[in-house]
């Protein structure tokens, strides 16, 4: 039974880490919202789950991008039974055009800042007993695709941290696993589809039937709910012994 425990997802006042924090929520446990940007609306945000699906929800502010700040989140939320990580940004562009400092910050924030939590989380896990590390990789973990380096290269990094982390734990009753989804239509995809209209010279619904859905077979997105749920079931005892591996909802793609 999840319920009582607690889940500390990172990134989470948007998106997917929204949808995943309420769909734990939804199934009684507690949560830590995070973002980088503490406003009113954040700490509201957490306020509203907690009263909608009566749990403790609370919101702690920490910029991903900073090693610190990423082992302080831990120590502030002060339990950690269920990390999932989740921040994440995307840029576009070749690799000899790309920005320096945008691939460091897409290294920070979508690959070093699982290790610094994880690293921060696991004490306690052990000391509890039990816990869960799910980190939301992407398809792009384990495929690639042009102009998308840095967010590739993190993504695959990710997937190798997942790995070690479940063979460090393997005699616990800790789990530590990857999700890797295809399209999801969030803010960050969103922000794709104006610099990828110009790339191609297509308009809004081209991108998305014939570049974004192009290698989702199903030709639809994942939806954050259903993240939700792959995380849920990853946090349950039927995947105890499910752990090290990959979790593809991706409509296809990674089987093309
Ligand atoms: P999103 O832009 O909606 O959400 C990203 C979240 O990360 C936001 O809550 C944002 O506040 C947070 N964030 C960004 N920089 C941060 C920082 N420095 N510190 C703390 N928080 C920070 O994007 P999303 O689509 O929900 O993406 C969430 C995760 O899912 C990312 O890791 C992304 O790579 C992954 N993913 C998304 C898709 C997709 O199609 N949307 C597909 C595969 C993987």
């Amino acid at each position: 039974d999840l319920k009582g425990k607690t889940a500390l997802v990172t990134g989470s006042n948007s998106g997917i880490g929204l949808g995943v924090a309420r769909e734990l929520a939804k199934a009684g446990i507690n949560v830590v919202l995070n973002s980088f940007t503490d406003s009113q609306e954040d700490h509201e945000l957490a306020h509203s789950i907690a009263t909608e699906f009566g749990v403790e929800a609370r919101y702690i502010s920490a910029d991903m991008s900073k090693a610190d700040e990423c082992r302080d989140l831990i120590t502030r939320a002060g339990v950690c039974d269920i990390l999932v990580n989740n921040a994440g940004i995307q840029y576009v562009a070749g690799i000899d055009e790309f920005p320096v400092d945008k691939w460091d910050a897409i290294i920070a924030i979508n690959m070093s800042s699982a290790f610094h939590t994880t690293a921060a989380a696991l004490p306690m896990m052990r000391k509890a007993g039990w816990g869960r590390v799910i980190n939301i990789a992407s398809a792009h973990g384990l495929t690639a695709s042009p102009y998308k380096s840095a967010y590739v290269a993190a993504k695959h990094g990710v997937v190798g941290l997942t790995k070690v982390t479940a063979l460090e734990t393997a005699r616990e009753a800790i789990t530590a696993n990857a999700i890797c989804p295809g399209y999801v239509l969030t803010p960050l995809v969103e922000a794709q589809i104006p610099d990828t209209m110009k790339k191609y010279d297509m308009d809004r619904e081209t991108v998305i039937r014939e570049v974004l859905l192009e290698r989702q077979p199903s030709k639809e997105f994942a939806t954050v709910e259903q993240l939700g749920g792959t995380c849920l079931f990853l946090a349950s005892d039927a995947a105890a012994q499910i752990t090290g591996t990959t979790l593809s909802v991706d409509g296809g793609w990674t089987a093309l």
